[in-house]
């Protein structure tokens, strides 16, 4: 996602009345807590949210190593430490219920690559 995906992703959130809430992605054959390529890119992304007006987000991994069972953790990943976020299965009802195929189907994403902030819930 580029900067003017960014800029569409904010409009879509603002017109939507939405908050950014947290950004997601799965680990097709990984426990779900972030690898050292996620906690670096959430650091290398802590200067651009206030830049675009947005909180920082929660990450959301959610790991397929047990298909029938996905595994879905949520962490604060803030000056390189990542603690545990409290995510609701209220939240993640809502969330699996409006982007079941985004969330099942996004993957880990490779080195230099931004993660998918297209989670706006
Ligand atoms: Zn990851």
């Amino acid at each position: 996602m580029d900067m003017q995906d960014f800029s569409v992703a904010k409009k879509d959130i603002r017109n939507k009345g939405l908050d950014l809430q947290v950004v997601y992605h799965s680990h097709p054959h990984d426990p779900a807590r972030p690898s050292i390529t996620d906690i670096k890119i959430a650091t290398d992304y802590e200067e651009i949210w206030p830049k675009i007006n947005l909180p920082i987000p929660a990450y959301l991994l959610i790991s397929l190593m047990e298909k029938s069972k996905p595994d879905i953790r949520g962490y604060w990943i803030k000056g390189g430490s990542v603690t545990q976020a409290h995510i609701t299965t209220t939240t993640l009802a809502g969330l699996l219920k409006t982007a079941p195929n985004v969330v099942l189907s996004s993957s880990e994403p490779s080195a230099g690559t931004p993660p998918h902030p297209g989670g706006a819930y």
